[in-house]
């Protein structure tokens, strides 16, 4: 039997209440498959501070760099905010974590659920046909971090830079998960401009040669935030470098309108003898506007937990029929208040309740 350790990182505002929700699921997995899951709950962020006298306490990353995944609800709210910047929640815990976990990719799932089409702001006819895209974002280089970097009154400078092997292990990565799923890529790139994304472009058509099987097409980034508007269903998985990705990634996931139902995950560089932990978390924040009220969405959570069993567990099928268990929750007419509309909400906890449900219904109990 094969035992995975967790790190659980419930975190401040909604992220202790659908952390509570989203752990439910390890026991329904490990009754149906040969696996177990120990996981150690730590503090982060805000309660850190309070508790602990810092935003990410040593022994919260020694469990994290002992583990084999990272379960992180979301931090921060307004009783840090006097801190000063270095010190407060995001920038003291999240930063230093992902930099001590060497993640070097982040991984944005977004979908368009068929009951869920009117939260989406694009016109309805293009919201009906649905979207499912995958982006795939380079975390630790570009012009994020390239040097020089300078400003004076008079000048500003950055640098765009990327190394083949930094463009490979991503492109690599991008082109795997592609084969899982829709079989599509498309890299998105500046290469008409940008000497950068000249041998971005060449690398990734290299690395393009290994998976035959993956429908792969150059799009330039300006095109590509007007095709994810006007014609989403296109996209399968999208590669993008740092800069880039952090704008479509905000882009597509206002596309369904649905901050609370989607799920991220930063991958991990393989080390040599330590364990690499990869980090799952919500994409959204953590809602201290409804914090402690029951009502929070505990999908992103949720789906933070399939991609955990999918991409550091490899159970492939729990994880997708704990997707196919949310997307049948949500045919049914069953929302939270932030995705009602207007219509009756459930709380927090009926909505993972009726995921429980049709999850063990899907697993055959
Ligand atoms: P937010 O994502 O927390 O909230 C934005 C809006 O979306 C709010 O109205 C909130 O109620 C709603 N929302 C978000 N998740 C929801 C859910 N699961 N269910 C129902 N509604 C949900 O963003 P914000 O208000 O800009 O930030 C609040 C705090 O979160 C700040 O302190 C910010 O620094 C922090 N934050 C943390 C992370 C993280 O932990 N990774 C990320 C972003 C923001």
């Amino acid at each position: 039997m094969h035992s995975f350790k967790i790190a659980v990182l419930p975190g401040d505002g909604i992220g202790p209440e659908v952390m509570a929700e989203t752990l439910k699921f390890l026991p329904i997995v490990e009754e149906h498959y040969s696996v177990s899951f120990q996981c150690t709950e730590k503090n982060v962020g805000g309660v850190a501070i309070d508790e602990n006298g810092k935003a990410l306490p040593d022994d919260t990353l020694e469990t994290c760099m002992n583990s084999d995944a990272v379960l992180f609800g979301s931090i921060g709210g307004p009783k840090w905010e006097h801190l000063p910047p270095s010190e407060q929640p995001e920038r003291a815990a999240l930063l230093p974590l992902r930099k001590k976990l060497g993640l070097f990719a982040n991984l944005r799932p977004s979908r368009i659920y068929p009951s869920c089409t009117d939260l989406s702001p694009l016109r309805s006819d293009i919201a009906k046909r649905g979207l499912d895209i995958l982006i795939v974002r380079e975390l630790t280089s570009g012009i994020y971090f390239g040097t020089p970097k300078h400003r004076n009154d008079t000048e500003a400078l950055d640098t765009m830079r990327y190394t083949r092997e930094e463009i490979e292990r991503i492109a690599d990565l991008a082109f795997s998960l592609a084969q899982a799923r829709g079989k599509k890529l498309t890299s998105v790139d500046k290469a008409n401009v940008l000497e950068t994304m000249v041998l971005w472009r060449q690398v990734v058509a290299e690395v393009s040669k290994r998976y035959p099987d993956v429908d792969y097409t150059n799009i330039y980034v300006d095109n590509a935030a007007m095709q994810v508007v006007s014609n989403p269903q296109q996209f399968d998985v999208m590669l993008c470098g740092n800069l880039f990705g952090d704008i479509l990634s905000d882009e597509v996931a206002m596309l369904t309108g649905s901050l609370g139902m989607l799920p991220s995950a930063s991958i991990a560089l393989a080390g040599s003898e330590e364990t690499s932990p990869n980090l799952y978390e919500p994409a959204g924040g953590s809602a201290p506007d409804i914090a402690g009220m029951g009502i929070a969405n505990p999908i992103a959570q949720i789906l933070s937990l399939a991609l955990l069993l999918r991409l550091t567990c490899k159970l492939e099928l729990p994880a997708r029929m704990l997707e196919q268990a949310v997307s049948d929750t949500l045919s049914e007419g069953i929302f939270t208040k932030d995705i009602a509309q207007g219509k009756p909400a459930v709380s927090t906890s009926h909505m993972s309740g009726a995921i429980t449900e049709r999850f063990k219904y899907l697993l055959g109990t």
